[in-house]
């Protein structure tokens, strides 16, 4: 059971001292307020949070859904308790609503980031690119997946500048309406792994749920309906297994994931990169065989990982070449809006002439 929720030997590995010590290993598959909903080998329990880690978690960060961890089980008590969390792979981080604005973890170990936008008239470059910067950050393998392609006149043509700001990133067209590219899509994620859908409201990602379930879809109806009312009934899981053997994640909350992010722009997505560049002796540092380079100090040193740094540099770079083409479109609309303007004025000014006589 717990191979389904994507076990590994390298997770065995990393849970040996912990199974030592007579602990479980566990898949948070759901948070409630109340407590976590997690996956064993043996089915599915209740868990708490262990004293120590409650303690913690004001300071550090509670378990997140996805997360793995190790479970003390007290059958005399009936509630499991997690005593500690497995180092996460990969995480998916919101900015906190609160004054602090700390980063909150509202998933852990995700596997890939579908990035969803949709064809139709709003197809919005600038958007996608701030959830791919999300997506990137996190750690998991973005997708971008452009719904609704039985709206777009041009669906190639508009793919096109997609896929030149996507980095490498995959970019599939799909149409829930026509049932068309739904198969390519689950392609990218193996069995075992879990994948999350991101992207602003109405662009088509409840449908592509609905598609992923299959006959499924009522249940995930249920649970989204329950999270809405600020219901939470202790059965309700929001990691699920998928026909086909993927996981997908759907926390309420993790579809506008990137929408914080994206108002603060990508020098908040990577300020820790963005910071270390002003330590860098030239102030035109190129960073690659400059004397004095802190980023290439702190890939050696270890202290910045060079996936992400690769990952910056490039949707830097692509980000240049859609800054200036936004800016292009934006000039050419004020120009637009302001002949249309004047001409409206130079109307208004002839009926009042003639009014007037
Ligand atoms: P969400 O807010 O991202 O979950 O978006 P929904 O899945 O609720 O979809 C928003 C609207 O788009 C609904 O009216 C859907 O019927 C419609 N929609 C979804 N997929 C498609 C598609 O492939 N083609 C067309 N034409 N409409 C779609
Ligand atoms: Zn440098």
């Amino acid at each position: 059971m717990i191979a389904q929720y994507g076990w590994t030997d390298a997770l065995a590995q990393a849970f040996a001292a912990h199974a030592q010590a007579g602990l479980t290993p566990a898949r948070v598959i759901a948070q409630h307020r109340d407590g976590y909903l997690v996956a064993t080998d043996d089915g599915e329990l209740r868990a708490n949070l262990s004293g120590r880690l409650h303690h913690e978690a004001q300071e550090a960060q509670p378990p997140a859904v996805g997360d793995w961890v190790a479970l003390a089980l007290n059958p005399a008590e009936g509630a499991a308790v997690i005593e500690a969390v497995l180092p996460r792979r990969t995480v998916l981080t919101r900015r906190a609503a609160d004054s602090l604005g700390r980063l909150q973890v509202i998933a852990a170990n995700i596997d890939v980031v579908f990035v969803v936008s949709s064809m139709n008239a709003d197809l919005n470059p600038r958007r996608i690119e701030r959830y791919l910067a999300a997506a990137w950050q996190s750690g998991a393998r973005p997708v971008v997946v452009l719904t609704k392609s039985d709206l777009s006149t041009d669906p190639q043509g508009d793919a096109a500048d997609i896929i030149a700001l996507a980095a490498g990133a995959p970019v599939l067209l799909v149409s829930a309406r026509d049932g068309l590219g739904l198969e390519p899509l689950l392609a990218q994620v193996a069995p075992g792994e879990v994948c999350v859908l991101i992207g602003s409201s109405g662009v088509g990602k409840s449908t592509l749920v609905n598609a992923f379930l299959g006959e499924d879809r009522m249940t995930i109806a249920a649970i989204r309906e329950a999270d809405d009312q600020g219901r939470h009934t202790t059965s309700s899981r929001q990691l699920v297994l998928l026909p086909g053997g993927a996981l997908l994640l759907d926390t309420p909350g993790i579809r506008e994931v990137g929408l914080i992010d994206a108002e603060e722009g990508l020098s908040e997505v990577f300020d820790d990169i963005e910071r270390m560049t002003g330590d860098c002796r030239f102030n035109d540092c190129g960073h690659s065989h400059e004397p004095g380079c802190a980023i290439q100090a702190a890939l050696q040193s270890g202290a910045l990982d060079p996936g992400r740094w690769a990952n910056f540099q490039k949707l830097g770079v692509e980000l240049a070449a859609v800054e200036q083409k936004a800016q292009r479109v934006a000039k050419a609309a004020e120009r637009r809006q302001s002949a249309a303007l004047s001409k409206t004025y130079r109307a208004t000014r002839r009926d009042h002439r003639g009014g007037a006589d």
